[in-house]
């Protein structure tokens, strides 16, 4: 077929990034803005060897699944790849695209029936999948928006969205997803611009002055934060700006939101010829520099997996322009609870929060354990982390600046082999690409007893929980999280616990289930350390008694020091030392 043929198709099947699949005598076709169960007609857009890309003609029998996009531009946008599907369908998407990735790249066995086998690690054991958590309203969700300012072709200074894979802007100052007050602060900022001639940051020439405007709210307190990023050191007609932008605080009172209000206004300086949206530095203009928020633990029902508030305090956050805060707050608080109940926290736990942002994970753990800390690379963000835990009045946590691959590994050579702290559980919560095999390697040593894998991304969360569980450990549970309505991502959270096996053998027997001869059970550990004492003058300890009554066939718990692993590591009783216990163990009778 040549470009722009077209033909009839059957959808049956959606990728990874949302675009629909087809197959037509053997040949697989990708068609972006379908649905499975669509049948449609396409046109060719690119041909390739055993697949090729059509774009959309008509939709001649739409799927039981699809629905109409709500926005209007969905389609050029290419932000929500999944809109024209219903919400229960998208859902559907998404647990499967976890489990897709756990089964081929994790090479864990996970069954229809949401059951598995971890077969990674040679040792079988099973994983379980819980319900997906979905929101109830999978629209205006967004606590942050970043829109791209620019011009269009008649010379209007426009905000809007890159089209999908593009770099043109399409003018919309009210993305369906994120909050309705974004729309006023945007047409504030591009009256002020028309009014002081300021110009649009062009990307072709690395000319004009503003290149983002980035907006945050905090759900629960109402506080908004509005940051410029521009192409200067120095924003002309700040002052206005601020006037301007404090006006409409009168207007969202005026909406009957009291609460609602911008609080913070700056601008973030960015030179660089780059697609990274923000710069490092940041200058403030109104405001303490930060807004605020606070996010409720809630009680996970074991049943349904359902979600209620728990009868404690929310923790409150200070979140700098700069931090990382997730942008779906309702499902935050779902997710953090899934995370926490995961840990299994009793309150004598010490746990790592591994790329802990503004300390969220961190101090939400932080009620329920003895110690935790945090590491995280963005120096801004730990410094909200600190504050943030004084305000909450804990105590018991401590963050590191630095990559949790350099400070992870740091941190355990540092406190020394004698010393070294044990660590119950361990929560990663990484960036898209994952954890840094260093830092795996290093939860590893570290053996805590638990992990709770948090991740944006299920192929590299895939990835590194094969590494994981090749490495002495066991998927235990899966949940994915819908963070992100309308769109291809999604959140999971997973537990994985430490195997016994390679550590040590724990065989716990009761006295009255072994067959004892009557001279086994004589003497105790203290009674032989007398005899020794009295008549060698040699102190031994328990260990060496251990080793020896093992050597003389006596059955022990296992668990002194047979691990494999350490070996190595474990005292081995000297020889004589060894005779004098040999000679305990007859004179009581034993051997
Ligand atoms: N747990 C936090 C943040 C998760 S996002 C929350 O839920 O809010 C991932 C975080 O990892 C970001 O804050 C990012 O700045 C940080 N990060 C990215 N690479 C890192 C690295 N190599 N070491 C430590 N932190 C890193």
């Amino acid at each position: 077929m040549k470009k722009n043929d077209s033909f009839e198709l059957e959808i049956t099947d959606l990728s990874d990034d949302g675009a629909g699949i087809g197959r037509r005598e053997g040949y697989v076709w990708f068609v972006k803005d379908t649905v499975p169960g669509d049948y449609v007609e396409a046109a060719v857009t690119k041909e390739k060897k055993n697949y090729g890309f059509a774009r959309l003609v008509r939709v001649i029998t739409p799927s039981p699944d699809r629905t109409d996009p709500a926005c209007p531009i969905a389609r050029q946008c290419g932000g929500c790849q999944l809109q024209a599907m219903n919400y229960a369908a998208q859902l559907r998407f998404k647990e499967r695209k976890v489990l897709g990735n756990l089964r081929r790249i994790g090479g864990f066995e996970i069954g229809e029936d949401k059951t598995g086998q971890d077969k990674t690690g040679g040792t079988a054991s099973a994983v379980t999948v819980e319900p997906v958590i979905g929101m109830e309203h999978p629209f205006r969700y967004r606590n942050k928006a970043q829109y791209p300012i620019g011009k269009n072709k008649d010379g209007r200074i426009i905000a809007g969205f890159y089209a999908g894979r593009t770099h043109s802007i399409i003018a919309c100052t009210d993305c369906l997803l994120g909050c309705t007050e974004n729309r006023s602060v945007l047409e504030c900022i591009i009256g002020w611009m028309t009014e002081y001639g300021i110009e649009p940051y062009e990307e072709e020439n690395g000319r004009g002055m503003v290149r983002h405007v980035l907006i945050r709210k905090g759900n629960a307190s109402g506080q908004i934060m509005v940051c410029l990023v521009i192409n200067a050191k120095k924003l002309p007609g700040a002052e206005a700006l601020t006037e301007k932008l404090l006006l409409l605080n009168e207007t969202f009172r005026k909406a009957g939101e009291p609460a609602v209000q911008i609080t913070s206004i700056s601008y973030n300086i960015n030179q660089e010829a780059t697609n990274v949206i923000l710069g490092r530095e940041l200058v403030n203009l109104y405001g303490p520099g930060y807004i605020e928020d606070s996010i409720r633990r809630l009680c996970v029902d074991p049943e349904d997996g359902s979600f209620t508030p728990a009868a404690e305090p929310p923790v409150r956050f200070r979140i700098s322009p700069l931090a990382f805060y997730q942008v779906n707050p309702g499902q935050m608080e779902r997710l953090y609870s899934t995370a926490l109940e995961y840990a299994g926290l009793t309150g004598r736990e010490t746990v790592w929060d591994v790329y802990c942002g503004i300390g969220t994970i961190s101090l939400f753990l932080a009620r329920h354990a003895k110690k935790v800390y945090g590491v995280e690379v963005i120096p801004q963000a730990i410094d909200n982390a600190r504050e943030n835990a004084i305000r909450n009045g804990f105590e018991n946590v401590e963050f590191f600046v630095g990559k949790a691959e350099e400070v992870l590994p740091a941190w355990y050579e540092k406190t020394g082999e004698n010393r070294r702290e044990k660590i119950d559980v361990v929560v990663v919560d990484p960036p898209r690409k994952g954890c840094d095999e260093k830092c795996l390697e290093t939860i590893v040593k570290l053996a805590p007893e638990r992990i709770v894998y948090v991740s944006c991304d299920s192929a590299t969360l895939a990835r590194d929980l094969r590494f994981l569980c090749q490495n002495g450990y066991a998927l235990r549970k899966v949940r994915a999280c819908d963070m992100f309505g309308q769109t291809v991502h999604v959140e999971t959270v997973c537990l994985l616990s430490k195997l016994k096996v390679d550590h040590h053998i724990e065989i716990e027997l009761r006295m009255d289930e072994l067959d004892l001869t009557s001279a086994e059970s004589k003497a105790t550990y203290d009674e032989i350390k007398s005899y020794v004492l009295e008549k060698y003058g040699l102190k031994v300890s328990q260990l060496y008694i251990a080793q020896v009554k093992r050597k003389c066939g006596i059955i022990e718990r296992k668990n002194y020091n047979v691990s494999k692993k350490e070996d190595a590591k474990v005292p081995q009783c000297p020889p004589e030392k060894e005779a004098a216990i040999m000679d305990a163990l007859k004179h009581f009778q034993m051997i």
